[in-house]
């Protein structure tokens, strides 16, 4: 038998361990066959990783009430690589048909290119920018040891405390931290929810919770580093408001920051030129960059062609407790869908644009005018 199995016993026939996935709906699901099952099944990541473990999350999970989900995860930065006849496929599927075989991924970090980024507070409550990234040689969340993610904790920690100014703060442990700390930074929206969702658990990203996992931020909670959750690092900029210029602002400037004093201590982040940013989802490859407000649409929200709108616009909506809860209300989660094959900018611009065309909306419907359905941002497919 092949080489990357040396040393087991021989494995019964490809077909024999297919997956039954004909109640799914997730971008895997659509994208796998029998015949890339079989071509991949037995291959294996220098890490040891295989195309079963980047699937079980999503064989797992047939769907999500409130999203399409993509239904695997990477265990390591080759993962992408050895498994790309699953991952390109998937990654076009998600990716308003970017095609990683030939397309190059763009960065764009400059936000003086930004205009009219601020938005009525009346309607936007909060604004944020997040990214991820990951630290090159080590595995990420599904897959990585103890050590691993100790030294994902250790590397970050050390270099977040390089950060000067209005930048500069305090790593929280989550082990460090009591109940109540947790509960109330959960509840004001700055830490990332407890691994509830099944599609972390079954993609193995809660193994040995909480340990090494922590937040660090500022002392205005404006600039915020998630370690070890479903990425090894998440970069937040947030504040109450509109005005997403200057969270953006501030993003760029703090990444900045944040690589130059990783790199600084001889480490890089995972990135190449197809796929941009390497991160354990492949929904966040490339920019990474989740670009959102927390926005009241009493009237629009009700309206029939609010998800054909969101659509048009590739813009995304969740619920205000994040990616795993319902709407409450009429306040909404509302960011750019894309991540891959735009830039940081353009990406942010669209969403400025976007939740701009959705509060005219909503201030039309006030005044009991009628609204029309945009036609869709330009399409790759
Ligand atoms: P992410 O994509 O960053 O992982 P999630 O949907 O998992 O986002 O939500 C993570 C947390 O961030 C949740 O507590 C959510 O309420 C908070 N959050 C997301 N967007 C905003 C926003 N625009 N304003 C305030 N909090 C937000
Ligand atoms: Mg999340």
């Amino acid at each position: 038998f092949k080489s990357g199995t040396a040393g087991r016993e021989p494995r019964s026939t490809p077909l024999a361990d297919y997956p039954d996935l004909r109640k799914h709906n997730n971008c895997m699901a659509s994208s796998l066959t029998p015949a890339i099952y079989g071509r991949l099944r037995d291959k294996e990541t220098p890490n040891g990783w295989t195309l079963d473990q980047c699937i079980q999350t999503g064989v797992d999970n047939p769907g999500h009430p409130f999203i399409k989900t993509v239904g695997m995860v990477a265990g390591d930065e080759e993962s992408y690589e050895m498994f790309a006849e699953l991952f390109d496929p998937v990654i076009k599927d998600r990716h308003n048909g970017y095609d990683p075989k030939i397309m190059k991924h763009p960065t764009d970090l400059d936000s003086s290119k930004i205009t009219s980024g601020m938005f009525d507070d009346k309607y936007v409550l909060s604004s944020r920018v997040r990214t991820g990234r990951s630290i090159r040689g080590l595995s990420l969340p599904p897959a990585c040891t103890r050590s691993e993610r100790r030294e994902v904790e250790r590397v970050v920690v050390q270099a977040l405390s390089g950060l000067k100014g209005d930048l500069s703060g305090k790593y929280y442990s989550l082990t460090d931290m009591t109940e109540r700390e947790q509960q109330q930074l959960i509840d004001d929206h700055f830490l990332f929810d407890k691994p509830v969702s099944p599609l972390l658990t079954c993609a193995g990203m809660a193994r040995d919770w909480p340990d090494a996992r922590g937040i660090w931020h500022n002392n205005e909670k404006t600039f915020l580093i998630w370690i070890n959750e479903e990425d090894h690092t998440r970069v937040i900029s947030m504040e109450k408001g509109g005005n997403m210029k200057r969270v953006f602002e501030r993003f760029c400037r703090g990444l900045k920051d944040v690589e130059r004093l990783i790199q600084e201590r001889g480490w890089e982040f995972m990135w190449n030129e197809r796929l941009g940013y390497i991160l354990t989802c492949p929904s966040n490859l490339g920019t990474g960059l989740r670009a959102g407000v927390h926005v009241r649409l009493p009237l629009l929200s009700k309206d029939p062609r609010f998800s054909k709108i969101l659509d048009n616009l590739r813009l995304q909506k969740r619920g205000t407790g994040g990616v795993d809860t319902a709407a409450v209300g009429d306040t909404f989660d509302i960011s750019n869908l894309d991540r891959l094959g735009k830039s940081e900018v353009e990406l942010v611009q669209c969403v400025i644009d976007g939740v701009n065309f959705l509060i005219e909306c909503e201030k039309r419907l006030e005044k009991g005018q009628d609204i029309k359905v945009p036609a869709p941002i330009q399409s790759r497919k």
